[in-house]
């Protein structure tokens, strides 16, 4: 990937400091490119190594995870906890089980997760891990045991001023559930603060679970709102069908759009009349099935094996998948198709090519550490009521969230006018983040 001649020296020490991690080039590249802005402006931002610190995990965690089948075979599996950056608060970030995971997927995670925390304006460090376990086709049994094995080695470095883990991809209520109770048991405390996403009983949040969903829908209702366009009466895409994408699609719906189409890794549902999201949670949150099911057991609504999500015609898309699932001619058939507004649910679901044309095509782009903060912020103000043993309501938790998500819209657009690049929040996110974990940087001195 090509990046500004200011920031190419650090660039290519990365590269060569962190081979055979593509995923984790790709985030710095992008946050690199986006600081040659502020670089020739503030060049003291370079002094005392904080790019070279920045981009450097403070501690990387990688361990056994073995666990035995319903049939009595043992498995191997490899965990990992990447605490990338702690300066603003303890680390703080997602667990993600799945079979494409691995440390430079958990480094791109937890990069992203610095900026993402820093732009929630709350105090959380950036952190990220998970394993390379597949849960699909797995027992409720085996779900716990691996969980059990996996908290086993990972209850020793977590904390709720250390470093605070939640899920992400494969990891929800059920799993966090599992590694709670086994982190209580190896640790005979009832810390409610280590783990955020936490069932309510025991310490959870209102408002947790839809937070990611609904944050992406709140930044887009801010995006239009700055061109005087409005989501009520909008088609929209979105892709995937997991937490993230289940409650974008509950608000947008909510607010009056109809949601055109969804998808897993199977294919896609078109759903030209809108998305029946109770039937949509029974079948992927009770009954943990695919959406080839939905679409069995939905009015209107055809199922397109393997087909691309992104032909269909919308006015919104939002990719709520999984990373580099938006590449350039997917960006290229939704500005054909009309879409005018693009945003990230999931952790850089659109490629840097994929970007280029949305800028070059008009279409308003919010990337996903500033759009799908929603998620890490809700988490820590779960933390902020485990601290002072209360629960708040749902309107109020829900309030906060939107007002986070207001903040984090406006502090991205103004920093994008700031550096001259208005209406470019990919820019505005990056510089926002960067400048506050910079700052704290600077004055905690070389550590
Ligand atoms: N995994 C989510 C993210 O990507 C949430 C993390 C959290 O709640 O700590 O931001």
């Amino acid at each position: 990937m090509d990046v500004d001649s200011t920031v190419k020296g650090y660039y290519e020490k990365i590269l060569q400091r962190n081979a055979g991690e593509p995923e984790f080039h790709q985030a710095v590249a992008e946050v690199l490119d986006s600081l040659r802005y502020v670089l020739r402006q503030d060049p003291h931002y370079t002094d005392l190594g904080l790019i070279e610190r920045l981009a450097e995990p403070e501690r990387q965690i990688i361990f056994r995870v073995p666990w035995i089948g319903d049939d009595g075979q043992v498995h191997v599996n490899r965990g990992f906890r990447v605490q990338f950056n702690s300066v603003l608060g303890p680390y703080k970030g997602g667990l993600r089980f799945h079979p494409s995971v691995n440390l430079g997927i958990i480094k791109f995670l937890g990069f992203e997760q610095i900026f993402k925390n820093s732009l929630t304006g709350l105090p959380i460090g950036g952190g990220k891990g998970g394993s390379d376990f597949d849960p699909k086709g797995r027992s409720e049994l085996e779900v716990m045991r691996f969980c059990q094995s996996f908290m086993t080695e990972l209850h020793r470095h977590i904390g709720d001023k250390t470093d605070v883990p939640a899920g992400d991809i494969g990891v929800g209520g059920r799993e966090i559930g599992y590694l709670f109770g086994q982190y209580r048991r190896m640790t005979g405390r009832h810390e409610s603060g280590t783990l955020t996403g936490k069932g309510l009983q025991w310490g959870g949040s209102l408002v947790r679970t839809e937070a990611t969903g609904y944050g992406c829908v709140y930044f887009t209702q801010e995006m239009m709102a700055a061109r005087g366009e409005r989501l009520h009466g909008a088609r929209v895409i979105v892709s995937g069908s997991g937490n993230v994408a289940i409650y974008a699609i509950e608000k947008a719906q909510e607010l009056g759009a109809t949601v055109v189409g969804f998808s897993d890794s199977s294919g896609y549902v078109s759903t030209p009349d809108g998305v029946d999201v109770e039937l949509l949670k029974d079948v992927k949150e009770v009954r943990r099935l695919r959406v080839s099911d939905y679409a069995k057991e939905a009015t209107g609504a055809t199922f397109h094996k393997g087909g691309n999500i992104w032909e269909l015609e919308a006015d919104v898309a939002l990719p709520c998948a999984t990373q580099n699932e938006l590449d350039d001619e997917s960006a290229k058939l939704l500005a054909d198709n009309g879409v005018k507004y693009v945003t990230e649910g999931a952790n850089m679901p659109c490629t840097h090519d994929a970007v280029r044309v949305f800028h070059k095509r008009h279409i308003d782009f919010a990337p996903g550490k500033a759009a799908n903060a929603g998620g890490v912020a809700t988490s820590a103000l779960e933390m902020q009521q485990n601290a002072s043993r209360d629960s708040w309501t749902f309107e109020y938790t829900d309030k906060r969230l939107q007002n986070i998500m207001r903040k984090i819209f406006k502090n991205a657009a103004s920093t994008a006018a700031e550096y001259g690049v208005e209406g470019d929040y990919v820019v505005g996110a990056n510089i926002a983040g960067f400048k506050k974990v910079a700052d704290a940087m600077i004055a905690q001195g070389v550590i």
